[in-house]
């Protein structure tokens, strides 16, 4: 845990920074504690519990704790220390999956906007979460923790009700764009994102990109990879299905309704039918 001291008093501590990020990070002012995304860092075969290697069950939390995949954090876990308030930017995995660990009385927030996949994530079974279930935030209406204003912002993403955070304290303004892209179907969601940022002291930012498969190695500077689009996705998925006789096997995750949608639309005008076995595995 790193600790950069901020001018004047808020505190900008990142508890994790890794890849795919689980990235989590605190904003502390006056007294109160605003932690952003509470989830475990994707790392197959680097992770300590991760190919197939699970904690042990009723001994989870503990398990995480002990090999540093969960933060050592006081007042979240055992009970809430009356200071500190959770808010997590959209359903992935690596910001969400210690949520259900979090004690019933610390404040979560999270985008309104992700309240229909979270409720059905969870009733499936795919991800156990905190009970009570937390507050969903409409976007773009500020909350205030102390003197800590937190304003979500939505951004695009490859699953609904992404959220970035405007986070001003009487001594920063930091903008936090969750997880967000610029290649899908709204990116104008992201453009807004960038424009309310604007001005901003500090940036944190994760994104993903949409990149062709690997080419072979060529001697040389290699040239830029082309940008893809999901618009691409379809049409190399229309051309996939237009050249292949029988059966053709997407792999898809299920949370990007979007794609699954797209993939369902492009399997119908090509007179094939997209059949999923599982709604949620993945
Ligand atoms: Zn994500």
């Amino acid at each position: 845990m790193v600790g950069f001291p901020m001018p004047a008093s808020t505190l900008l501590t990142f508890l994790n920074t890794g890849n795919p990020t689980g990235l989590k990070f605190t904003v502390e002012h006056g007294g109160r504690r605003a932690l952003f995304d509470f989830g475990l860092e994707h790392a197959p075969g680097r992770a300590p519990f991760s190919m197939g290697l699970e904690p042990r069950p009723g001994r989870e939390l503990a398990d995480l704790l002990a090999v540093g995949s969960a933060p050592r954090l006081d007042g979240v876990y055992e009970g809430w220390d009356g200071r500190t308030a959770v808010f997590i930017t959209h359903m992935h995995l690596d910001h969400t999956s210690l949520v259900r660990f979090l004690h019933p009385q610390v404040p979560l927030f999270y985008p309104a906007a992700m309240e229909d996949l979270r409720s059905a994530v969870e009733a499936s079974g795919y991800l156990a979460w905190r009970r009570p279930a937390g507050t969903p935030l409409p976007d773009r209406r500020p909350l205030t923790w102390g003197e800590i204003e937190v304003t979500p912002v939505s951004v695009d993403h490859d699953l609904p009700g992404a959220t970035g955070y405007l986070v001003r304290t009487p001594d920063l303004f930091l903008a936090y764009t969750g997880d967000h892209r610029w290649h899908g179907l709204h990116a104008e969601s992201t453009a807004a994102f960038a424009e309310a940022a604007r001005g901003a002291d500090v940036l944190v930012q994760e994104g993903v990109l949409l990149e062709p498969p690997a080419a072979a190695p060529a001697a040389g500077a290699l040239p830029p990879l082309p940008r893809l689009s999901e618009h691409d996705v379809a049409l190399g998925f229309g051309s996939l299905l237009a050249s292949t006789r029988g059966l053709v096997v997407a792999n898809l995750y299920p949370m990007n309704r979007e794609r699954v949608a797209l993939l369902a639309g492009t399997a119908a005008a090509s007179g094939r039918r997209l059949f999923c076995p599982s709604a949620l595995n993945g």
